[in-house]
């Protein structure tokens, strides 16, 4: 084997993973193609001693740091294929290399599919947002809204009201009784029109656009995106994937090992919710993990 672990993504969890490896004296090789989930966000709220920093500026300080372990091999690539081999794992490189390892971290994060309605994408991580705990301070009592999407975004809409007078834009879509009650209690808005776009300067968001030609005041938008597995890694290992609240969430055990053995997953593709904090704890988690199943396993 040429290195102890490949660890398929540089983000959050995979370079936590990559510091714990590192730190035990083991060989790791990790692939990175430089697309973290947060990169449309300036600043990273509530990560602890890093909170309002911008999230390239974290990542660029860990890989910095990493780079310091003479046992660490980082390489902007992307990882296209893998398969199990003896008493391990082989990846290929898109540029078509292939490497191995004994264990294998997958934590290539996710991406958002986002409504297809004019003004959302330009807007998102700064004025369109789907994580109160993440970016919901900075619009505290400014008029809040909330895009239906699910029936999930009913309750999103409850909790929104803790930061600031909301508005549900059911889009054309139909409430239950019961739910019309429970946001009646939570003192939420609900507006039936269908949406047609977002209008503000920039990045900024100042109205929704609503069908009937009227339009409503709101400074930040929230949605609640599905996410994707970024990569295909996991299926193609035969990797167990549960269908989770807001996408695919491949399972994992506490030591955050997979249905494989030998083969992690940790950071947004291996839980839900989300956030820089757990992405990072799942990365020391599988890092420590693979690293005593080196030394035991
Ligand atoms: C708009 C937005 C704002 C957010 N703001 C916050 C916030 O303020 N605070 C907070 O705590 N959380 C925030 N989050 C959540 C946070 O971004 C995620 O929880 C965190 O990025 C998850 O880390 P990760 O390591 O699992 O994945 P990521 O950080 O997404 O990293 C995955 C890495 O893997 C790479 N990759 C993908 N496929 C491959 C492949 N095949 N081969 C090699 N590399 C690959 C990607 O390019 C990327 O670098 C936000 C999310 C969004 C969408």
């Amino acid at each position: 084997m040429q290195h102890d672990a490949i660890i398929v993504g540089g983000g959050f969890a995979g370079l936590a993973a990559a510091t714990y490896l590192a730190r035990a004296r083991r060989n790791v090789r990790i692939l990175d193609t430089g697309k973290p989930r947060n990169r449309f966000a300036e600043a990273s709220h509530g990560f602890l001693g890093q909170d309002g920093s911008n999230p390239a500026e974290i990542l660029a300080a860990a890989r910095a740091q990493l780079q310091a372990y003479d046992s660490v091999e980082l390489t902007d690539a992307r990882a296209s294929e893998a398969r199990a081999i003896e008493n391990g794992f082989a990846v290929s490189l898109a540029q078509g290399e292939e490497i191995t390892a004994r264990k294998l971290i997958l934590a290539f994060g996710l991406h958002d599919e986002l409504p297809d309605l004019p003004g959302v994408q330009e807007r998102w991580g700064k004025t369109v947002l789907h994580c109160p705990y993440c970016h919901g301070f900075e619009f505290s009592d400014r008029p809040l809204g909330v895009l239906y999407r699910t029936p999930m975004s009913v309750h999103q809409a409850q909790l929104i009201t803790e930061w600031g007078p909301t508005t549900l834009y059911l889009n054309g879509a139909e409430l239950s009784g019961n739910e019309a009650a429970q946001l009646y209690a939570r003192g939420v808005r609900i507006e039936p029109a269908p949406v047609l776009g977002l209008a503000g300067k920039g990045t900024d968001l100042s109205a929704i656009e609503l069908a009937d030609g009227r339009s409503s005041a709101v400074s930040a938008l929230y949605i609640a995106p599905r996410s994707c597995l970024n990569s295909p890694v996991a299926e193609q290992l035969d990797a167990r994937i549960d269908e989770g609240p807001m996408g695919p969430i491949i399972h994992t055990d506490g030591d955050k090992m997979t249905t494989v053995p030998g083969l992690y997953a940790a950071g947004d593709i291996a839980r839900a919710p989300h956030s820089v904090s757990w992405a990072v704890a799942d990365g020391v988690t599988a890092g420590t993990s693979a690293h005593r199943a080196l030394v035991f396993g």
